[in-house]
């Protein structure tokens, strides 16, 4: 037998929820029927949720073994809690996919089938386009991969999702990485391996709202560039030399014209500006090799990813006492 473990990172989603375990659970009846060797268990992540989706999670271990759940003990991020579903999932192949059906589970089997002669790795779905996205977003989005293909040298590929199908060899590649500020679409792609694109057009959600701002997909854009590139560090210095060659031609021209055309040169406004411009520009590359030395202080200090409050096994456990 082979089992398929099913990692859904879950916040506030009690409306899609219900939705999402009924649509699921026919897939997987349907996978069980067609391939005989599989078995599916489903590792839901709370994280951190401020509704009633740990209650509901409950109620769907009370009915369905094959459902276990971590909570954690506050939100930590969607990130995380991908890394605790991978890290404890049990199956041989392990699928990670959003509770908000926007990476609909009919795509499973098709997924299935590229993975399991070991052809390829992984199997994940790549947006075609950006139906359904303001325009302002998809173009800062075109701007990122831009930026982020020119500087890194780990591929991000525009349009590709955590929507994965794996083997176990790719997720334990995965988990070897355990860095503390987790950029997935970065840490998919740096692990290398086959992986299999299926094109897709962008679902909306059925219900709930998504936890995304514009400013939280920004700052997650400079999160992914910092972990998966050094350039900005690269491109203060270069800005250093630039500065520096800039104002020593500045200093041949004002002595030339001093001394050839015994011109006066306005002291206050060229040195104001001056002024400004470098220390400007000392400011924000300090800034940047803050920004670098902040992310290394975080990952020294080996903090943990995440942190379980409540299990299904501890769930289970407790019912039994009661009983
Ligand atoms: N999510 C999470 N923690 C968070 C934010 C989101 O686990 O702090 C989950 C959320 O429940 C969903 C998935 O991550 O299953 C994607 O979130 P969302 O739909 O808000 O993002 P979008 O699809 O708009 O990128
Ligand atoms: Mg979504």
């Amino acid at each position: 037998m082979k089992l398929v473990s099913v990692v859904v990172p879950c916040y506030n989603e009690q409306e899609v929820l219900p939705m999402f375990y009924d649509e699921i659970t026919k897939v997987t009846d349907k996978m069980s029927a067609d391939y005989p060797e599989l078995e599916f268990e489903f590792l839901f992540i709370n994280d951190g949720s401020k509704d009633r989706t740990l209650q509901l999670l409950r109620e769907l271990a009370d009915r369905d073994k094959r459902v276990r759940y971590i909570s954690f003990s506050r939100n930590f991020g969607k990130e995380s809690g991908m890394y605790a579903g991978l890290k404890n999932a049990k199956g041989d192949y392990v699928v990670v996919m959003d509770a908000d059906l926007q990476h609909p589970p009919s795509f499973l089997p098709e997924m299935y089938s590229y993975v399991k002669d070991g052809e390829y790795d992984c199997a994940t779905t790549r947006r075609v386009n950006r139906k359904g996205e303001s325009k302002v977003r998809s173009w800062f989005a075109m701007q990122f991969y831009k930026i982020m293909n020119k500087i890194s040298q780990t591929e991000i590929v525009d349009g590709a999702q955590d929507f994965r199908f794996m083997t176990r060899q790719m997720v334990d590649a995965i988990l070897d990485m355990s860095e503390y500020n987790r950029f997935s679409k970065g840490i998919f792609s740096w692990v290398g391996f086959n992986v299999r694109y299926i094109p897709y057009e962008n679902v909306e959600r059925p219900a709930g709202t998504t936890s995304w701002s514009f400013w939280g997909l920004f700052k997650y854009s400079l999160e992914g560039i910092m972990a998966f590139s050094t350039a900005p560090l690269a491109v203060s210095s270069f800005l250093g030399i630039l500065s520096c060659i800039i104002s020593f031609i500045l200093i041949i021209i004002t002595v030339i014209k001093t001394l050839a055309f015994g011109e006066s040169v306005d002291g206050y406004p060229t040195t104001i500006c001056v002024i400004f411009m470098l220390s400007g520009l000392q400011l924000f590359c300090t800034g940047i090799l803050g920004q670098y030395l902040s992310k290394t202080y975080l990952e020294t200090k080996k903090r943990p990813i995440y942190i379980a409050k409540e299990t299904d096994e501890l769930y289970r456990n407790r019912k039994k006492e009661k009983s």
